[in-house]
């Protein structure tokens, strides 16, 4: 630091020590919120010279009068910049404090692209009078709550204004630019050799679509896949119990096919292709079965339990509708009889229908969608075995990934806001 600076620090330093001792002693009887919200007024002002100081050391700030060799060159051609003047730009630190950096402007006279190089070497996000700090708050925030709310929160705890329409128009900037990374890892080369790290023992893999509303009362998919690691606990009675930890997600608003390509990412990250067993808890639907394919062949397939009584419930109605006479309990016992014996008896009894029963309006679809997965209920099996039966955790990431932050009241999106939006979200849950 240059000797301005230091002598600059020390004497705003040992002022606003005397100050806060002089305040402290003209009121004694100072609650602890008091002092507290004092101190830490006083101490930001000091922060934000810091900050400012130390960020003006850069070699970067004025490079105006330089030998062509040692200007920044331009991150498009390389051609050295030429100065084009100093700009000043404000910025909001902890408490709102103003922190202001002077630059120098530069354009590239081969290709013409303009831009302050020491932005660019600070990292600073454009488009922003928030720190890099504030501004990684701002944009976290936001995938937890609405941006008016956000912005409130914003000024609430960290003491800096910013609207709600720069609160929307920043996080989806950032959240364009997280996914756009994504995208791109997605369409690199699988590396040959995958690192070595600990390869995942028992992963459980599931998915599962909401629907979102878009701007003009329109609806959209947004696809979801978790992933978590199986895991036995034995509770205080001695029984054993399945739990799935170290969840994650991966969100899009888009067809089926993309979503299995981009999902790609996650899947490396996860070690899905290592994993000495993965058990996918899923509802059936095609897509699903394509996607497993593709990542996860080898996985043990299992019809979501929830799903499967579903459907015994609507069998059950269909056959009371046709005329049967059937006991109150049954599904309740056909459940419970699906879960500890299997689907044995379900596919005996379904095939030997009378014909035109079976035929019925009802019980044709569901006797149909019965056999169809008949390898997807085994459930003893895979109880015995430890995994979980139920998809319950990714329905609970539709929860909190779609439907918590894209959902809520009043709430429509433009379509192209909607996968950095929930790409922001499924990072900040992993
Ligand atoms: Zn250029």
């Amino acid at each position: 630091m240059s000797e301005e600076s230091d002598q600059g620090w020390q004497q705003l330093s040992e002022q606003i020590l005397t100050d806060i001792k002089e305040w402290r002693r003209a009121h004694p009887k100072a609650t602890f919120r008091e002092i507290e919200h004092e101190v830490h007024r006083r101490l930001s002002r000091l922060e934000a010279q810091v900050i400012q100081d130390a960020v003006q050391e850069s070699e970067q700030r004025d490079w105006s009068g330089a030998p062509a060799q040692e200007r920044p060159s331009c991150p498009v051609c390389g051609t050295p910049l030429q100065a084009r003047g100093k700009r000043t730009r404000c910025l909001q630190g902890a408490g709102g404090q103003e922190i202001t950096l002077t630059r120098t402007y530069g354009t590239c006279p081969t290709c013409g692209t303009g831009l302050f190089p020491l932005d660019e070497e600070l990292a600073l996000p454009r488009g922003s009078t928030l720190t890099s700090l504030q501004h990684e708050h701002l944009v976290h925030l936001s995938s937890w709550m609405p941006f008016a709310q956000a912005a409130k929160m914003m000024e609430r705890l960290l003491g800096v204004q910013v609207s709600e329409a720069s609160t929307r128009r920043q996080s989806e900037r950032a959240g364009a630019l997280a996914l756009a990374v994504q995208t791109a890892q997605a369409q690199m080369p699988v590396p040959e050799h995958l690192p070595a790290s600990k390869p995942p023992k028992r992963l459980a893999i599931s998915a599962d679509g909401a629907y979102v509303p878009l701007l003009k009362g329109q609806w959209a998919e947004v696809r979801t896949v978790a992933l978590g690691q199986v895991e036995h606990q034995t509770t205080s009675t001695g029984a054993q119990e399945v739990h799935v930890h170290q969840l994650s997600y991966f969100s899009r608003m888009c067809d089926a096919q993309t979503f299995a390509s981009l999902a790609e990412v996650e899947m490396r990250r996860r070690g899905v292709s290592q994993a000495q067993e993965i058990g996918a808890v899923t509802d059936g639907a095609d897509w699903l079965q394509g996607f497993l394919d593709l990542h996860c062949p080898q996985a043990l397939r299992v019809l979501d339990f929830p799903h499967a009584a579903e459907h015994l419930n609507l069998l059950i109605q269909a056959l009371h509708q046709a005329g049967l006479a059937l006991p109150a309990d049954l599904l309740e016992r056909a459940c419970h009889r699906l879960k500890h014996r299997g689907p044995h008896l379900l596919i005996w009894l379904l095939s030997r229908l009378p014909a035109d029963l079976a035929q019925q309006e009802g019980v044709r679809e569901q006797v149909g969608y019965f056999l169809k997965r008949e390898a997807l209920m085994q459930y003893p099996h895979y109880r015995k075995l430890g995994w979980p039966i139920g998809s319950g955790m990714v329905e609970s990431a539709n929860k909190v990934v779609v439907e918590a932050r894209l959902k809520g009241a009043g709430m429509h999106w433009e379509p192209s806001h909607v996968n950095p939006h929930a790409h922001l979200t499924q990072c900040r849950l992993q």
